[in-house]
């Protein structure tokens, strides 16, 4: 082999060996930049233990719109399923901020879930986290809008009740004025005009009294009470109305139980539920109220042989204003809120409100609330009291 060949092997090693070279660098080159690519895929640093902690909706998605992270507020609101954004609204927010790099936030309404049409009002905020993710976080303003929702149904609703019988005063005023020679229409006229401003002295006093019970959810001042005591005030607050219709009422024994609370409140409440069953009771019927006391709970239960209530109306008699039969409960001198105030005044003593009803059977509605020996309330700062109940035979 002459010099010339032996410069042209050296030159081609040369060659493959750079190239070898190359490759192998090109390679490691590549495995660094994939290695790379891993390590920033993840969600930034503190970024998870912060989604984790949030009560509300937190949710991380990487460019394709995968998700990331998310808060289990955002997986309880139904917002991810499955590592995707479920619904296309907010997958829309995080394409625009994606796009244009600013920040936004919105109020939306979506579907609670698949089926049905309840919906959940969500306010959202959707930014860039780093160069690569971007956040959205997601609070539920269901229940604050459900609640503006009742109180402007409630103000609706109270103008409508007062405009009938305002109406009806104006109108008899003029009757009245116009039928001055005719003694006979002066006392019809002037019957009617009393009924009507004695309704809307009703409807005001119950408005009054639940709007009362609603400002504040527990109670100011609550002193211990003995229900029996309750009981009979109400019941003799009933006394006339029953026996104006032959109805018998029958109270049973004395249960000799406390609770702490407000008297009035208590007996207004009760009172309501005797006089609707007075209103709903035939002639010479019975009504029952009955007082026990059962696992650290006193049970006032008023039973009446009346018409009943249908099982679909059930859950809504307690709401404000709702009646099972307007023209009923007007004639009769309802004002549609004798049992929310029940529902309010009990509700602040920490008890409840239940109703059996079976149309053409009659209804029992049961107080419970806590039995003051068996309750520790704030009231306990008061020991003289609290030692004085054990004490009550
Ligand atoms: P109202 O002033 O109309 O009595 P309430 O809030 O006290 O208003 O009661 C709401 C509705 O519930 C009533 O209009 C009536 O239809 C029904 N209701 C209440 N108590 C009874 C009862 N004991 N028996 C049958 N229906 C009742």
């Amino acid at each position: 082999m002459d010099s010339t060949w032996l410069v042209l092997l050296s030159l081609a090693l040369g060659l493959v060996v750079g190239a070898g070279f190359v490759a192998i660098l090109h390679v490691a080159a590549r495995r660094g930049e994939q290695a790379a690519d891993v390590v920033n895929s993840g969600v930034p640093d503190g970024v998870d233990q912060i989604i984790d902690a949030l009560g509300s909706a937190g949710i991380v998605v990487d460019p394709s719109n995968n998700v990331m992270k998310a808060s289990p507020g955002a997986h309880s609101l139904g917002l991810v399923w499955n590592d995707t954004l479920v619904q296309p609204e907010l997958a829309e927010l995080v394409d625009t901020v994606r796009r244009s790099g600013e920040s936004i936030s919105r109020d939306l309404v979506i579907p609670r879930g698949p089926f049905g049409d309840a919906s959940i009002h969500l306010h959202a905020r959707v930014a860039r986290l780093g160069s690569r993710y971007i956040l959205l976080l997601a609070e539920d303003h269901t229940e604050s809008v459900r609640l503006d929702e009742v109180r402007r149904d409630f103000i609706a609703n109270i103008s409508h009740e007062l405009k009938t019988p305002i109406g009806a005063v104006g109108l008899l005023a003029e009757a009245l004025q116009s039928a001055a020679d005719d003694a006979e229409q002066v006392r019809r006229f002037g019957e009617r005009l009393s009924q009507e401003s004695q309704r809307l002295a009703r409807i005001t006093q119950d408005i009054i009294e639940l709007s009362r019970l609603q400002s504040s959810t527990s109670l100011a001042n609550p002193t211990p009470l003995a229900i029996d005591d309750v009981v009979v005030a109400a019941v003799n607050q009933n006394r006339v109305a029953a026996d104006a219709r032959a109805i018998e009422l029958a109270v049973g024994g004395s249960s000799r139980a406390h609770v702490y609370g407000v008297e009035s409140m208590l007996v207004t409440a009760v009172d309501n539920l005797i006089s609707n069953a007075l209103q709903h009771s035939p002639e010479r019927s019975r009504v029952g109220i009955g007082v026990k006391v059962a696992d650290g709970a006193v049970e006032i239960a008023i039973t009446d042989q009346g018409e009943g209530i249908p099982e679909a109306e059930l859950d809504r008699i307690f709401e404000r204003f709702y009646r099972v039969d307007q023209a009923r409960s007007r004639s009769t001198g309802g004002t549609g809120l004798g049992l929310a105030i029940v529902k309010h005044a009990v509700q602040n003593h920490g008890g409840e409100v239940r109703v059996w009803s079976q149309p053409g059977r009659g209804s029992t509605f049961t107080i419970r609330l806590p039995e003051a020996s068996t309750q520790l309330p704030a009231a306990s700062a008061n020991g003289a009291v609290r030692a004085s109940i054990g004490d009550t035979p």
